[in-house]
């Protein structure tokens, strides 16, 4: 959430900071701003709305300069208004600073600057933050230029609770930026006369690909040509310089009218990402190296908890199933917001898996932190290489899925469904599962890209299905056992996208509650596969029907039955029971994105999300 990029070198400052802007806009897109250094002081432009607002203001009104910051908004504390976008000033106006975070206490610091004299303007956190590095400034006049703006960053820091990625710019120090961050990302980018400060790396890969991942309490000042690492606190200062691996144009949108549309339609490339060489076709089995664990320690494992927020968590549950059939292991799966505040008692076989697409997401990495401090090994699912959870983790998998921006989760989530099946596979195989057993799951595993393929190719006809129920106020979403997280997956695509009410429940919730909702405008997309409880699913479909409400039956190819039992019908290729989930999956987001469309909805920047929540 939020986006920060700021710049000190030889070009333009403006262009730079409005492309980077662009780039990290699906972080958040309330407000943005901008502020530079120029001859005479700091100039700011700040505005409501979407970049393209701010972009309109500072074609008016350029600020050229070589050096700023600026940021795009996810308002936490304060409406999204002009006054209320950073950067914010301090007392004094001579110093800038931008925020992604959170100042748990900064009512109690507001109230003390308030009573020394200090007025504020904004509703925000952020503009206390900026007031007490200015107070800090001014009484540290022993000290000179960076060393004395570094300094009092570092004491207003170490007096505020909560979470903060900032950069800052003081006007009597030209082409000089420092960052910090504790709990939200910051990277740095390193250029030939010029250095980079962003949220994302992905903002920074048309400038440079050599980037240093700063770590919490990390302190950075930025100047043409140099930089300089320090800590805040007592750890020493230690940074490793790495290689962006991926290419801006892995970030466009290309054909597509949406990133989500272009990233369901990546779904085949980024399942068959996730497993490129982690399959053993001789011993039937997978590989999957990261995990830093030997066949005896996964062997001992008794019991595995997963923890994720939204989609991610929902792939826990879908993996909860895999692992469970295959390798006779009781998995767990929680809110990461809730297990970290709960008293979970734990054995010490327990295994931990944290699911983030962004590796960054606040409250899995609050999650990851409290077992890892219950002396627990914690390892990670994610896609961003170089992320705090991916760093901070004992070990894991990355989904190598590339780029995701829409804000809707669609491709990270077939590809951490299609990483859960292969740890089922693996820990199936240490188990439970034969040789034979192990080279059937590779087999259907290796024919899900092209299934999918054959999934997206219905797209026109799926969108048919979601303009004659685009009107509704309210939609049901129903499957049972790996079905029941993807009814959850699909109903919580509709939500944020379409705005639509949607819920989802095993079918055979329907009878104790329920049902109450169903009638003639309430459309119920009912997964039934050919499976072990198809008959059952059929039944709720009867249900349902028997009470006119709506019903869109996904199912399997050769279903005849369905198609006078259901309104619509949408048919896809069959696998295993195991592995069906990561196929049904697709259709709903299909459904949930032309049902988006049709409404006429911003599908890559929905109302109220960003993507990469790092606010807790
Ligand atoms: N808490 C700050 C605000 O509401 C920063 C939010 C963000 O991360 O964008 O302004």
């Amino acid at each position: 959430m939020c986006g920060i990029i700021a710049y000190v070198g030889d070009r333009d400052v403006q262009p730079v900071l409005l492309d980077g802007l662009s780039r990290l806009e699906y972080r958040g897109y309330d407000s943005a701003g901008i502020a530079v250094h120029s001859g005479n002081g700091i100039r700011i432009q700040k505005r409501a709305g979407r970049i393209a607002e701010l972009a309109k203001a500072v074609v008016k009104s350029p600020l050229h300069s070589t050096s700023g910051i600026s940021h795009t908004r996810w308002a936490t504390h304060g409406e999204p208004t002009d006054t209320n976008a950073h950067p914010h000033l301090d007392q004094s106006g001579r110093i800038a600073l931008v925020h992604n975070g959170v100042v748990e206490n900064y009512q109690t610091i507001k109230q003390a600057l308030t009573e020394k004299g200090h007025v504020f303007h904004s509703a925000t956190d952020t503009e206390v933050l900026a007031h007490l590095v200015g107070e800090h400034y001014d009484k540290l006049s022993s000290l000179q230029g960076a060393n004395r703006l570094v300094a009092a960053i570092k004491a207003a820091l170490s007096e505020i609770d909560g979470t903060y990625g900032i950069a800052v710019i003081h006007q009597d120090l030209p082409n000089l930026v420092v960052g910090a961050r504790r709990g939200s990302p910051l990277v740095l980018g390193i250029g030939e006369k010029e250095q980079f400060l962003s949220s994302d790396a992905a903002a920074l890969s048309p400038y440079t690909q050599k980037v240093i991942y700063l770590k919490d309490f990390d302190i950075v000042t930025l100047q043409p040509g140099k930089f300089d690492i320090q800590t805040i606190g007592e750890r020493e200062v230690s940074y490793e310089i790495k290689e962006l691996d991926f290419k801006p144009e892995a970030a466009e949108k290309g054909k597509f009218a949406h990133y989500m549309l272009k990233e369901i339609f990546e779904q085949p490339t980024a399942i068959k990402n996730a497993m490129r060489g982690r399959l053993d076709k001789e011993t039937g089995t997978a590989h999957l190296g990261g995990l830093n664990l030997t066949n005896e320690q996964l062997r001992d494992i008794r019991r595995i908890i997963v923890l994720g927020c939204g989609t991610a968590l929902y792939s826990g549950m879908v993996g909860e199933q895999m692992i469970e059939t295959t390798a006779h292991l009781p998995v767990e799966t929680d809110f990461s917001s809730e297990f970290r505040y709960r008293n979970t008692p734990l054995e010490n076989d327990t295994l931990f898996f944290v699911v983030s697409q962004s590796g960054e997401t606040a409250d899995t990495l609050g999650a990851l932190r409290e077992a890892q401090r219950k002396g627990h090994r914690v390892l990670g699912i994610c896609n961003n290489v170089g992320s705090t959870i991916a760093r901070e983790s004992d070990g894991g998998v990355y989904m190598h899925a590339g780029p995701e921006i829409g804000v809707a989760a669609t491709k990270s989530f077939v590809s951490q469904t299609t990483i859960f099946a292969l740890l089922s596979l693996k820990l199936g195989r240490m188990r439970y599962l034969s040789a034979a057993n192990g080279h059937e799951i590779i087999h259907a595993l290796e024919q899900l890209p092209a299934q999918v393929e054959a999934i997206l190719a219905q797209s026109d006809y799926i969108k048919k299905i979601a303009e004659k129920y685009a009107a509704s106020q309210s939609m049901l979403f129903f499957g049972r056992q790996g079905n029941y997280p993807i009814a959850l997956e699909g109903a919580l695509k509709m939500k944020e996208i379409t705005y639509i009410h949607a819920e989802g429940y095993p079918s055979s919730e329907l009878k104790h509650g329920v049902i109450a909702l169903i009638d003639k405008k309430t459309p119920s997309v009912v997964i039934a596969p050919h499976d072990s409880l198809y008959d059952k699913n059929m039944n709720s479909i009867q249900e349902i029907k028997a009470r006119c409400g709506p019903v869109i039956c996904l199912t399997t190819n050769g279903n005849k039955e369905i198609d006078s039992n259901a309104d619509d019908v949408i048919k896809i290729p069959q696998t295993l029971e195991l592995l069906q989930p990561i196929l049904n999956v697709v259709p709903l987001q299909l459904l949930a994105y032309h049902t988006a469309v049709a409404l006429g909805r911003d599908i890559d920047k929905p109302r109220n999300l960003a993507k990469s929540v790092t606010v807790e």
